[in-house]
């Protein structure tokens, strides 16, 4: 018999969500501004190809993904049209790009030198840095990105920007985007004038929320998709409303009384007051749930009510009191994001709870979970 991973822990994604912010989000932007999902860290913990799949059902034709190895394995995976790779690609690599037609990032001038003297024409885009001094030719060094234009090799399909405070509402963000924008608008006429017309886009999920006006060609879309933000408090302001697309849940493998005064779980850190339910989930650390929800600063859902985290987290289980639910059975599924009867716990939950952002969460949701489409 099959082994499923529904039988231990499991990710569903929502389909009808997923439409639904997709519309959303580009029902927000001028009609030619097309919206290029960004499918890095296996789309954000969802399932780079099951999220693939059901864009593409919707009509997307152009992707994101981080690095070779992931463009690669969409390719693998049945998923045409174009896949640029954002991050960097080294030479080794450069014959995967070839074959499997993904088209890479240039991400400084050294790199579109490496990438044309391959000596086979590459699909690229040119980032270009307009102040987050991560990755791209410097928007003022309009002389190399000419060179660049010259090499023969290179097929120069779009030039891109990354804006790295259009989540902020200060005044000295807004300030400093709409530098980012007219320096990388200065950039696109520069080029118009030496006769290139590559597609260019700057905006990912916050810019489409709060500069939609600054539309190019596209943007990527990366964790609004999901249908959520980085934290609570940007989804308090959103100015749309988004649908999580994402649950997660896991069985029940034991459940045990434990009597009072006995300890649960590694290093004695909890003690039942009283005579303790525990059931034991198949989930741990490995997949992704943070060690800092260990201790009842997390909980999960059973039959629709929650359930405190007892002791430490460990790597494959985590035990849970259960001693006010009554009737917990091993088969029992339990729900750690999503919603159970009237209850919801949220990634926005796990995220303040482990002091971190819903991206981290998200895509820290590991590779044994397997990720189903409903
Ligand atoms: C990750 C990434 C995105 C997507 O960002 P979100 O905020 O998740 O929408 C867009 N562009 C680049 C260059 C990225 O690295």
């Amino acid at each position: 018999m099959a082994v499923t991973q529904r039988d231990r822990a499991w990710v569903e994604v929502n389909r009808e969500a997923l439409h639904r912010n997709l519309e959303v989000l580009r029902a927000r932007l001028p009609e030619n501004c097309r919206l290029m999902p960004v499918l890095k860290a296996n789309a954000y913990g969802h399932g780079a190809a099951v999220t693939a799949k059901a864009l593409a059902q919707m009509g997307v034709t152009s992707f994101c993904v981080a690095c070779a190895a992931e463009g690669v394995d969409l390719r693998q995976q049945g998923i045409s049209g174009e896949i640029l790779i954002l991050g960097y690609t080294p030479a080794s690599q450069f014959p995967l790009l070839h074959r499997y037609r993904l088209t890479q990032t240039v991400v400084d001038t050294s790199h579109a030198v490496q990438l044309s003297q391959f000596g086979r024409k590459l699909r690229v885009q040119v980032s270009i840095d307009t102040g987050m001094h991560r990755l791209g030719v410097g928007s003022g060094q309009l002389e190399q990105l000419f060179r660049i234009f010259q090499l023969p090799n290179l097929e120069i399909t779009g030039i891109f920007t990354h804006l790295c405070a259009e989540d902020l509402d200060s005044q000295e963000a807004r300030t400093f985007t709409f530098r980012q924008a007219e320096e990388f608008y200065t950039v696109v006429n520069a080029l118009k004038g030496w006769g290139f017309f590559p597609k260019a886009h700057l905006l990912s999920s916050y810019g489409i929320l709060n500069y939609p006006e600054l539309a190019g060609d596209y943007a990527r879309i990366g964790i609004a998709l999901y249908g959520v933000l980085s934290t609570q408090q940007d989804a308090a302001k959103s100015p749309v409303h988004l649908q999580p697309v994402l649950s997660l849940k896991a069985r029940i493998a034991s459940v045990r009384e434990v009597p009072s005064g006995e300890h649960v779980g590694y290093g004695l850190q909890f003690a039942a007051n009283r005579t303790a339910k525990i059931a034991t989930l198949t989930i741990g650390y490995a997949d992704g749930l943070p060690r800092a929800l260990s201790c009842g600063v997390g909980s999960v859902l059973i039959h629709g009510r929650k359930a405190p985290i007892a002791g430490c987290i460990c790597m494959d289980q985590t035990m849970i009191d259960v001693t006010d639910i009554p009737d917990v059975h091993p088969g029992d599924i339990a729900v750690l994001i999503g919603a159970s009867g009237s209850q919801r716990i949220t990634a926005y939950d796990w995220a303040s709870q482990a002091h971190t952002i819903t991206n981290e969460i998200l895509s820290r949701l590991g590779p044994r979970l397997e990720r189903i489409l409903v």
